[in-house]
């Protein structure tokens, strides 16, 4: 087997250990004769399944008992419509903080649902940075306050949650949740896509206060009702089985690595060592505010533009795969999350500097 480093943003790298228990399981799950993609979701075996991933998923993130856990499909991008159907129906306002372009597509796709009050915005710096809270204008009667915690694409992360000036707190956390501890309870909603930092695409996490939930049922399908969706064990309809398998594996492994205390600990590590090789260096740059630098996701130029195609090529040659960044910012963005290992960052970091003495 040979298997590369790769930093794709997303879907991304996930545990070695869990690819080849899940490899080992596929033809025939636990004595039950059939592979997990076979299974009833409303059977004794996926029940099994069902209830030990939520059940470490509560204890990795110390989810109070009182939180609904939801395993839902559309990912992120469905979430940005859900959120206002559910907790600012009919019309109400709702109060976004943009800081980069996912902020700008949740904003953008909420718009149809309620009204959208900008209550910051990055723009003036670039999103580079983060307007000071000092500044932010919530708007009275919010249903709730949005943010992106982590920018997948801008490389921008907001370390600790906002105060959100008394109303629930909601959180597009699709490229940070598992990264390291968070304290659940500030948070009204929390929703994240698991293709970057939790398990292959199709299953999305929500996690919900019971109180942020309308009173009387929203105007909506059934399948988009985070109440209904609750009641129903996330089981309304046939959830994303296998996805929800493969992401309770990486809460097995995560928690054989020791939680999410110990993962936080080599994140800020693997993060630490990567800004230092970049702002070292006259040869590469990183513009985000140092404050507000993403432990997952790290952009970064080349002093000659010219110079990314070569680089891109050799770094693939040498296993360094997925360093592109994104399309509409150009240059290169590693992503390094839970999966990618120290010694990842370490190899990228060595050919960085081997490359610039050939190339600066
Ligand atoms: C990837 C991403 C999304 C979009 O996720 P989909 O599952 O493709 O809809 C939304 N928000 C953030 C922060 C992301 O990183």
């Amino acid at each position: 087997m040979s298997r590369v480093y790769n930093f794709s943003a997303g879907p991304a790298v996930l545990p070695e250990e869990v690819l080849a228990q899940a490899g080992e399981e596929l033809p025939e799950w636990h004595g039950s004769g059939m592979s997990v993609m076979e299974m009833s979701h409303r059977g004794k075996h996926f029940a099994a399944i069902a209830e030990r991933a939520e059940a470490d998923l509560r204890t990795l993130l110390d989810i109070p008992d009182a939180y609904h856990v939801l395993f839902m499909q559309g990912g992120a991008s469905a979430q940005f419509a859900l959120v206002p159907m559910n907790l600012a129906a009919p019309e109400r306002k709702a109060s976004y903080l943009n800081t980069g372009q996912w902020s700008a597509k949740a904003i953008k796709t909420a718009g149809a649902y309620c009204d959208v009050h900008v209550v910051a915005d990055g723009k003036a710096g670039n999103y580079a940075s983060v307007p000071p809270r000092e500044q932010w204008d919530m708007a009275d009667g919010s249903a709730y306050l949005h943010y992106t915690p982590n920018e997948t694409i801008g490389g921008l992360e907001i370390h600790e949650p906002p105060d959100a000036f008394g109303a629930p707190l909601v959180a597009d956390m699709s490229s940070t949740l598992l990264s390291r501890p968070i304290d659940v309870r500030r948070f009204g909603l929390i929703y994240a896509g698991a293709q970057k930092n939790i398990g292959p695409a199709g299953v999305t996490l929500v996690i919900v206060a019971p109180e942020v939930l309308p009173a009387t049922p929203p105007r909506i399908a059934e399948v988009f009702d985070y109440a209904a969706v609750a009641r129903a064990g996330s089981m309304l309809n046939t959830p994303p089985t296998y996805a929800w398998y493969v992401a309770g594996l990486v809460f097995q492994w995560l928690l054989r690595q020791g939680g999410l205390a110990a993962m936080g600990e080599t994140n800020r590590r693997k993060a630490e060592l990567l800004y230092q090789a970049i702002d070292g260096s006259d040869f590469y740059a990183n513009p985000v505010d140092p404050q507000y630098r993403s432990w997952m996701n790290v952009p970064f130029t080349l002093v000659d533009p010219g110079l990314e195609g070569v680089f891109l090529a050799e770094a693939e040659n040498v296993g360094l795969v997925e360093l592109k960044g994104h399309r509409s910012v150009g240059g290169m963005r590693a992503s390094i999350y839970n999966a990618m290992p120290v010694e990842g960052v370490e190899t990228l970091i060595s050919f960085m500097a081997d490359f610039e003495q050939r190339h600066g």
